[in-house]
């Protein structure tokens, strides 16, 4: 079985590009484009060398003893929280401002939720020197008020989005009907493995380094380039699809990722949109959405502002559809939790996000010396005061809170 892209831009049934007509050109130039930008030997040493110098990778791979010890496995932990801006997030900024330069374009939107995409946006644009506008959903905009001073700061436009909701997907709406007024000087950065045929594979593509660099680090610390299962958390599912790209076809290694359950995906309060989302359209492509039965689309919900998005890539919803990950929902409360724990006995702070997949760790068999791989997509920072609103969920790791 081959779960990449199609030259369709399908993953089985799902991906593809359902876009208003007005943007068909700007699309089409850029499915042309891209593969033979991303695959030239410029491109690849301006990327590299920005991943190196720039961001500060490779990100180690660190041999996690307390916990590995706790769940009966050689846990590694891919850290791509001490990348530049905190998560794995610029790893895809960082390359998309490169190919919209080789493109021509002068002009960058971007659509942003928590405020993580549109700082790591914000922050390439400062450095390419490139004119920067961000949507944001209003109600976003008052919650996640210190990214939108982050992005100011580096220099960014930040549009407040008034319509539906006020969150992510209003927000990424508007960026669309903007793109659609300016499709020739603008290039849209697209934060997670989704959007319209070729976002899902220029996103997975740009975050393929964290499984390039796995193999190496694997390799020189175990002797064997492999692990037994991989672990991520999944929103949009970027991390995940980079930490898995590069395995994605080998049958030998196991797939575990983690969506965000919420209060729990028997209830109205909940982002796991593979246990809960019906086949339809999001932000141009066909895949797993939260919706009603008329096709519209609904909240999210999710302590995690990182994963609170009622879509998910088409790599993803095609693998868990054919059985080659297996996802778990993981609720606030055992996220929160988890958080503590790696903190606790690793003194590293997760990101809410990341602390999903580490929650999942007590739900898995293990066996003996198995290796295992686990993501943690970001820093803990910015949830600093969510981990201590919510210290009543800490379990066993209260003392002294
Ligand atoms: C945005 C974000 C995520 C979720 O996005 P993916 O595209 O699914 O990776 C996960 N972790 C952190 C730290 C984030 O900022």
């Amino acid at each position: 079985m081959n779960y990449n892209i199609d030259n369709r831009g399908f993953y089985g049934q799902y991906g593809g590009a359902y876009i208003p007509e007005i943007l068909y050109k700007c699309v089409h130039d850029l499915q042309e484009a891209y593969i033979p930008i991303l695959e030239s030997e410029e491109f690849k040493r301006e990327y590299h060398a920005l991943l190196r110098d720039y961001v500060g990778r490779p990100s180690p791979l660190y041999y996690a003893r307390r916990m590995s010890e706790k769940y009966g496995c050689r846990l590694f932990l891919k850290r791509e929280d001490l990348n530049h801006t905190g998560a794995h997030k610029i790893n895809n900024t960082v390359g998309q401002i490169l190919l919209a330069k080789k493109m021509g374009k002068k002009r960058i939107i971007a659509e942003t939720g928590a405020g993580q995409h549109g700082v790591a946006t914000a922050t390439v644009c400062a450095l390419m020197d490139m004119q920067c506008e961000v949507f944001m959903g209003k109600t976003d905009v008052e919650r996640q008020y210190t990214n939108v001073q982050r992005m100011r700061m580096l220099g960014a436009q930040v549009h407040p989005v008034t319509t539906g909701n006020m969150t992510l997907s209003d927000a990424c709406s508007q960026a669309i009907r903007d793109w659609c007024c300016h499709p020739d000087d603008t290039f849209y950065i697209v934060g997670s493995t989704m959007g319209p045929h070729p976002y899902p594979d220029i996103v997975a593509r740009m975050q393929s380094v964290i499984s390039e660099e796995i193999k190496e680090q694997l390799l020189e610390k175990t002797g064997r380039d492999y692990p037994d299962t991989l672990m991520a958390c999944i929103g949009g599912g970027s991390n995940a699809a980079g930490t898995i790209y590069h395995y994605m076809n080998d049958e030998r290694v196991r797939i575990i990722l983690a969506e965000a359950g919420g209060k729990g995906i028997d209830t109205d309060y909940t982002a796991a949109t593979i246990h809960r989302g019906t086949l339809g359209f999001i932000h141009g492509a066909k895949t797993l959405v939260m919706q009603n039965d008329d096709g519209q689309i609904e909240e999210a919900f999710t302590i995690s502002a990182g994963l609170d998005y009622p879509g998910i890539g088409p790599m993803h919803a095609n693998m868990a559809e054919k059985k080659r990950s297996t996802v778990l929902a993981i609720n606030d409360d055992e996220a929160i939790r988890a958080g503590y724990e790696l903190t606790r006995l690793e003194g590293i702070i997760p990101a809410i996000e990341s602390a999903h997949i580490i929650a999942a760790l007590p739900k898995i068999q293990f066996h003996n010396d198995e290796i295992v791989v686990l993501t943690v997509s970001g820093r803990g920072d910015k949830d600093i005061n969510t981990y201590l609103d919510n210290k009543q969920m800490a379990g066993e790791y209260a003392n002294n809170l």
